[in-house]
C-alpha cells in the first residue's frame, strides 16, 4: 500500500495546482488512505475542505468536514456540482493561499453528485456554506482556484500576498 504520510498541503503558485485531474478508476485501500491523510492534513491546518491536487495528487476527490454539530468527516470522489439557483458573494480562503482572503460569487444552492471510499454513487443537495465547499473544491480539481474568480478590488487587496507566495515558492 501506498505510503502518504509524507504529503504535504501545497502551495500556489505550484503548478501542479493548475492541473486537470483524472477521474478516479479504482477504489480500493490505496484512496482510502489517501483520503485518510488529506482529512488528517485538512484539520491539522485547520480548514473545512481538501482536494487532491492541493496535496499534489491529480485525481479528481476532495475531503470536507463542514462545521457544526452534525458535521462529520465526507470524502467526494468524481464529483460534479450542478448549480440550482441563488447567487451570492461570500470570503473565501483557501489551504493553498495562505494570508489570501477573496470575495467569490457563487450558487446557494446545487446538487452534488458524486462516489464514495467503495465506488457507490451518492447524490445531494446543500446549501449556503456547504454548496459553497462542493464549488471550491471542485473548481480544484479543474485547476481552478480562488484567484481565477476575483474581481478588481481584491486583486488590489491580495497583490503583496500574492507576491510574498510567488516569492516563496521560487525560492
Ligand atoms: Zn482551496
Amino acid at each position: 500500500m501506498t505510503d502518504y504520510s509524507d504529503l504535504r498541503i501545497i502551495h500556489y503558485p505550484d503548478p501542479r495546482l493548475r492541473a486537470v485531474c483524472a477521474p478516479v478508476e479504482t477504489f480500493d485501500e490505496d484512496l482510502a488512505a489517501l483520503a485518510a491523510r488529506m482529512l488528517e492534513l485538512m484539520k491539522a491546518a485547520p480548514g473545512v475542505g481538501l482536494a487532491a491536487p492541493q496535496v499534489g495528487i491529480k485525481r479528481r476527490l476532495f475531503v470536507m468536514h463542514p462545521p457544526g454539530d452534525d458535521a462529520r468527516d465526507e470524502v467526494y470522489v468524481n464529483p460534479v456540482v450542478e448549480g440550482l439557483d441563488g447567487a451570492k458573494e461570500a470570503e473565501e480562503g483557501c489551504l493553498s493561499l495562505p494570508e489570501v482572503f477573496i470575495t467569490v460569487r457563487r450558487f446557494t444552492r446545487c446538487r452534488i453528485t458524486a462516489q464514495t471510499l467503495d465506488g457507490r454513487k451518492i447524490e445531494r443537495t446543500g446549501e449556503d456554506l456547504i454548496a459553497r465547499i462542493w464549488q471550491h473544491e471542485t473548481d480544484h480539481l479543474d485547476g481552478k482556484l480562488i484567484l481565477d474568480r476575483m474581481g478588481p478590488a481584491d486583486r488590489i487587496a491580495t497583490r503583496k500576498a500574492i507576491r510574498e507566495l510567488e516569492a516563496r515558492f521560487q525560492s
